[in-house]
């Protein structure tokens, strides 16, 4: 993935020197006035953007997608690298402080790397999040601390070696353990763990779980199942609640202490002289809907105001038709205007026929 040297270069090159003129120039006018920030008309303010960098992968998580891969799009449907900067660059300037890339397996897109520095040089962009599964993370990490990585979380859903082949249908626990311990040891700052909390597959390792903060400032985070997926392993009785999950926690913990997380971390607790976290992301039950601060970018370019939504607002083709900068912003002020109050009421306008959550990003 050493994209120094190869053809990008002088792209990303360029590109860098405009927005650092851009940046430059709009720093003698009030930027907020040009481009103002976000908002929705329930008045939340969207300053954290996740982008789906792809939609390939190299396991084959059951809740996610079948065996077999889903209808991947081609690689020219996917947003280009080229693309991905003018969207962050566009975004940056309307109050975007935070980015998440995810997938698909971000891993596996090449010119990761550059994204990374390019998301780094924007003003504004205070941090760069990597939401992977860890299967290559060993192999590239040095590449993402040199870039400026400010986060990675890591999705592992079980500490078992034939479980994990169960869940993943590929090997590979060893692989992401190793990837997780040089994350720990790495200079990026955030670390957490996502752990997909299931019924009668992992809820007998949460404790197992919860031992990893024990030396390490690491946060594991239960997440609620989601019905995202073609085969509907959703409908298997596998949902696991965020209320019975920190019930669960707390009758088998004694020394706990609620603490604060980040905006979609319901429940968050520490044990007692432990140096990490827990929480518990109450993502199906959707009761953090009013502090909903981000929005979605799919990897082909597809703007989605909420992760329950069925509407998208295609950017990717506005950007290849030519429309101006400002014609972009507005369509993204749009969108987001017209978000619903919740995932409740985004879920209930339509069927929705999206057959995996690699084509969302989680
Ligand atoms: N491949 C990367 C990974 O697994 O971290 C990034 C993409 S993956 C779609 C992002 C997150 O979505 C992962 O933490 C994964 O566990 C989660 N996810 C996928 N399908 C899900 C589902 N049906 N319910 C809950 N979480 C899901
Ligand atoms: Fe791949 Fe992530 Fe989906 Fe698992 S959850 S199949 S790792 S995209």
């Amino acid at each position: 993935m050493n994209l120094e040297t190869d053809s990008l270069a002088p792209v990303i090159g360029k590109r860098m020197a405009l927005v650092k003129q851009l940046n430059k120039s709009l720093k003698c006018e009030s930027s907020q006035m040009i481009h103002p920030s976000i908002q929705d008309q329930f008045g939340r303010t969207f300053n954290y953007l996740r982008l789906a960098l792809n939609e390939q992968c190299n396991l084959r998580c059951m809740y996610c997608m079948p065996e077999e891969g889903i209808n991947f799009r081609s690689e020219e449907k996917l947003l280009s690298t080229n693309e991905i900067f003018q969207l962050f660059y566009l975004t940056s300037k309307m109050g975007v402080s935070k980015i998440r890339l995810t997938g698909g397996e971000p891993l596996l897109r090449k010119d990761l790397v550059p994204i990374i520095q390019f998301a780094n040089s924007l003003d504004g962009v205070e941090s760069i999040h990597l939401t992977t599964n860890g299967l290559l993370l060993l192999k590239y990490i040095h590449e993402l601390e040199s870039a400026g990585l400010s986060g990675i979380n890591i999705s592992l859903d079980t500490l078992e070696s034939n479980k994990y082949k169960t869940i993943t249908r590929r090997d590979g626990l060893i692989s992401v353990l190793d990837g997780l311990d040089k994350a720990i040891k790495s200079s990026i700052r955030s670390i957490k763990l996502n752990v997909v909390a299931m019924r009668d597959f992992n809820d007998d390792e949460l404790m197992d779980f919860v031992a990893l903060t024990k030396e390490n400032d690491i946060t594991v985070r239960f997440i609620e199942l989601m019905p995202f997926d073609s085969h509907q392993i959703w409908k298997t009785g596998k949902f696991y609640g965020a209320d019975h999950i920190v019930e669960d926690i707390m009758n088998q913990v004694d020394e706990l202490s609620p603490i604060g997380g980040s905006r979609t971390e319901h429940h968050v607790f520490q044990v007692n002289d432990y140096k990490g976290k827990v929480a518990v992301i109450p993502a199906y039950s959707r009761s953090l809907c009013g502090e909903c601060n981000r929005f979605r970018i799919t990897a082909d370019g597809k703007l989605l105001n909420c992760l329950y939504s069925q509407d998208e607002t295609n950017l990717r083709d506005a950007m290849r038709i030519g429309k101006t900068d400002i014609e972009i912003e507005d369509m993204i002020r749009n969108t987001m205007k017209k978000k619903y109050k919740d995932g409740w009421e985004a879920q209930n306008q339509g069927n929705d026929n999206r057959e995996s959550m690699t084509q969302i990003g989680g």
